[in-house]
């Protein structure tokens, strides 16, 4: 074993180190063992119950009139995710997608959207118009009420209930904290949050982005009130095989307001061609608990090895874990950039590529990216990045598999310790 890793340039001193904490782990894999076990239950019930079948492969192509894979997928992701209908497609191109489409088609105008849990991800900014973008939700007169976290990171329920008025009409509340300093949302947490809004007003729509959340826990935010859930097939349910894709699952009515603006008022569900995608989502999905699991053990492996280091990791080793990404803080340009290309170097895809800090649109500073995935710009794949400034944080997350999460780990400590940027193992 030791002499395989030896080729990846894998030193006995990097080697021995993470063998001591991958032996720490033990107990803590075991338990995210049972929640994927669990949650492979749950996925092939939910396949059994609406009788998948080979059929469910065939493409469809033109106006997808009758699509029994697509269709029955729809009720598969219903089922799995505890929802009434969803909406599950290739032609929801990404997760912003997914979640300006699950937004703009719930509200009209003079409705007011409520976010209580703080600024949500970058991206919803410009859909929700916090910061002026064309077409946005504010350019059709919905506006916008945000209600931050208190500093422990406990909801502020009297801000929130003061926030709640008669146009309130949708509440979003974002389960990761994606790359915010936030904590990340339990689903019970969620739970609470929406039982606190829903005694304060019974109608509004709770909307949970629940992008790297999927199959963390064994339940999910629609187990608990939550009236729609959204997220990204090339995260954690696609399983890694989708290539493309995204979902909302939740009340009938919430999901066919978001068919009727995805096709066409008048069209809905009834059209859109799966184009020879479908297995590929099926098969995702049967395989995303235990990609989901993988990519846990990954983060935590992390966690620990930098952890013992001294550099500081969020979430840290011990606590429980209700997303995939972790940050680790290097405190220096050369660490996150040893870190990132690490990971790189460890890729089945690309690896002979060396990242290298960029200028990027949206970002005031350079940001270095490490990613070698079969899917482009796939999160559930093995990947890194953080922009090159203080205090110099890396974002990783992923891992198709816990083998592939540990060599990436292991790589990136190499680059450390080669450059002397960690203190002795
Ligand atoms: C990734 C992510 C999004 C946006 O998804 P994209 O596919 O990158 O557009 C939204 N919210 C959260 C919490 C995310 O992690």
């Amino acid at each position: 074993m030791n002499q395989i890793y030896h080729q990846f340039g894998i030193s006995q001193e990097v080697l021995a180190f993470g063998s001591k904490i991958e032996e720490s782990l033990a107990e803590r894999f075991a338990q995210l063992d049972k929640i994927a076990e669990y949650n492979q239950m749950k996925v092939i019930a939910a396949m059994q119950k609406h009788r998948v079948s080979a059929e469910c492969f065939n493409s469809s192509t033109g106006y997808g009139y009758n699509d029994l894979g697509r269709d029955t997928l729809e009720e598969v992701y219903a089922t799995c995710f505890g929802g009434e209908a969803a909406l599950v497609r290739p032609q929801i191109t990404c997760g912003t997608h997914a979640l300006a489409l699950a937004l703009m088609s719930n509200v009209r105008p003079g409705d007011e959207i409520l976010s209580p849990v703080g600024k949500p991800y970058d991206t919803l900014e410009e859909v929700i118009g916090i910061r002026p973008s064309k077409g946005s939700l504010a350019e059709y007169g919905v506006t916008y009420a945000q209600v931050d976290l208190l500093a422990d990171g406990g909801f502020d329920y009297e801000g929130i209930r003061q926030a709640i008025n008669e146009h309130t009409h949708l509440v979003t509340i974002q389960r990761s904290k994606g790359y915010a300093s936030r904590p990340t949302l339990s689903v019970e947490r969620i739970g609470e949050l929406i039982a606190f809004i829903k005694k304060i007003k019974p109608d509004v729509i709770c909307m949970v982005d629940n992008c790297y959340g999927e199959f963390v826990e064994t339940k999910e935010p629609l187990e608990v009130g939550a009236d729609m859930i959204v997220g990204s097939l090339i995260k954690n349910p696609g399983g890694g095989l989708a290539p493309i894709g995204g979902y909302i699952v939740g009340k009938k009515e919430c999901v066919d307001n978001a068919a009727y603006r995805l096709t066409s008022p008048g069209l809905g569900k009834e059209v859109g061609a799966s184009l020879g995608i479908m297995q590929s989502f099926y098969q995702g999905l049967f395989l995303a608990p235990t990609v989901v699991n993988s990519a846990l053990k990954s983060a935590i492996f992390a966690a620990n090895v930098f952890e013992r280091l001294g550099f500081d990791v969020l979430p840290n080793g011990s606590e429980p874990r209700y997303d995939i990404i972790q940050a680790v803080t290097f405190q220096s340009p050369e660490g996150l950039i040893a870190f990132c290309e690490g990971i790189q170097a460890a890729a089945p895809v690309d690896s002979y590529v060396i990242p290298e800090p960029w200028d990027m649109p949206g970002y005031d500073s350079k940001v270095i990216m490490a990613a070698g995935a079969f899917v482009q710009g796939s999160s559930i794949e093995l990947s890194a990045d953080g922009p090159l400034r203080p205090p110099y944080t890396a974002f990783f997350q992923g891992g198709l598999t816990w083998y592939h999460g540990k060599l990436g780990i292991l790589m990136a400590l190499q680059k450390l310790y080669d450059r002397k940027l960690v203190k002795d193992l």
